[in-house]
């Protein structure tokens, strides 16, 4: 079940100052969450979070995890610089890319991130570029289908991520070669999962491949790193993962494999969307009503803002803030201004009745929301405003502005 989004009144209160269309995090609600996630691997002494940043790219928000004893997972150049500004550096750090250009490698060892290597080939272009580590994490890609039971997962097979089994074994020499002493395995095999089976299967592949690994080479394994894809009920029906029962599953599996060899692995997770989007809300305002073929209601934000619906169909939860409790009885077509037929937060959705004037609240847009928005149109993207337990709020990025959108340009000649 999404989450219920502020009063109408505390909306209203926060819109007079900042306008809308803006972006909303509850702070108390991503560190109770960070907190329930560190309690679930307590049991595994040296287990870190290392939140993606794609999900949520901004300061307040790493630092908010960071003080939760969160790390950041990072995957450009950008991304390091951002997690360096927020003071983070060495084991805090993981550099989980792919076609990765050479500054990026140079970047992540000189903050002695854990760099994350996603191909074989990757051997020799970063001891060429930046040198090998001692500490090395390698991408796993077991191909095919993953499967729980009967229920097709993910298609590791068709994705351009990791590495086979058998360059597994290849990638160890040739980092053992290079001067690498410890590593970690790391996989990223479904997305947005909520069957909490997930983990646990996966740890097990992992844990059975780097024993396997361990004892061809003779080299020891300080990581196994769960990557991000448990998901959140995006749909008023969906479940919330158990995250207390999934951390319980996981230290089975180590128990059974990891535990006899007496090596202390520790477990890492890099969650994006786990973290923080059913913490966001994208709060908008209806400014027009259409009624042609059907009926559709304009919002003050676009697909600029949250791209998900438009590249994914993906579904958000909305409500009309103060109407709560009116029946569903409208069909509206929720959509933005972009030139662009896609530019739909949803189709054919029941509603209460939306009037011009309206809020309007999209709900789970915490994680790879305004991350993920461009400027198509030259739409400028939305503020991002941070609300404290006690109801106080702060903005922590402004909305853009024209000038930010020319900055790029060449003046006008
Ligand atoms: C995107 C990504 C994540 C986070 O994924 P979520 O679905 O947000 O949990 C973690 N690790 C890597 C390498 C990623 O690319």
């Amino acid at each position: 079940m999404p989450r219920t989004p502020p009063s109408k009144a505390k909306l209203l209160e926060i819109a007079a100052s900042i306008p809308t269309p803006f972006h909303l995090y509850d702070a108390a609600g991503i560190r109770s969450n960070a907190k329930r996630l560190r309690e679930a691997f307590s049991w595994n002494p040296g287990y870190r979070e290392y939140f993606a940043v794609k999900a949520t790219p901004t300061p307040a928000i790493i630092n908010l995890l960071k003080r939760e004893g969160c790390g950041v997972d990072c995957a450009s150049f950008t991304e390091l610089k951002l997690a360096e500004a927020c003071g983070l550096s060495g084991e805090f750090i993981m550099f989980s890319s792919n076609m990765t250009p050479a500054p990026e490698y140079q970047l992540a060892r000189r903050l002695g991130a854990v760099v994350n290597l996603d191909d074989v080939s990757h051997v020799d272009f970063l001891q060429d570029c930046a040198g090998v580590p001692e500490n090395i994490s390698m991408r796993f890609n077991p191909g095919g289908h993953f499967t729980l039971g009967n229920t097709v997962m993910g298609a590791p097979g068709e994705a351009k991520f990791g590495m086979t089994r058998p360059q597994l074994d290849e990638a160890v020499a040739a980092l053992k070669r290079r001067g690498a002493k410890r590593f970690a395995l790391h996989a990223f095999l479904a997305s947005n999962t909520t069957e909490d089976a997930y983990y646990p299967t996966m740890a097990r592949t992992l844990f059975r491949t780097a024993r396997e690994l361990s004892d061809k080479h003779g080299v020891e394994f300080f990581m196994v790193n769960l990557s991000g894809g448990i998901g959140i009920p995006y749909r008023p029906n969906a479940r919330s993962a158990d995250i207390m029962w999934i951390g319980e599953a996981v230290r089975n599996v180590y128990d059974e494999i990891i535990k006899p060899m007496g090596m202390p692995v520790r477990i890492a997770t890099e969650l994006g969307r786990y973290m923080t989007g059913p913490y966001g809300w994208l709060v908008t305002s209806a400014i027009h009503k259409k009624e042609i073929h059907k009926n559709y209601i304009g919002l003050d934000a676009c697909a600029a803002d949250l791209m998900r619906p438009a590249m994914y169909g993906a579904y958000h939860h909305i409500t009309v803030p103060g109407k709560e409790d009116l029946p569903l009885d409208h069909v509206y077509d929720v959509v933005g201004s972009l030139c662009e037929n896609n530019d739909k937060f949803a189709v054919d959705r029941p509603l209460p009745r939306v009037d011009t004037g309206d809020l309007v609240v999209l709900h789970d847009t915490g994680a790879h929301g305004r991350s993920m928005g461009y400027n198509y149109n030259g739409k400028l993207r939305s503020a991002e405003v941070l609300l404290e337990k006690d109801g106080s709020f702060r903005m922590i990025r402004r909305a853009e502005t024209i000038e930010d959108y020319f900055a790029t340009t060449n003046g006008f000649v």
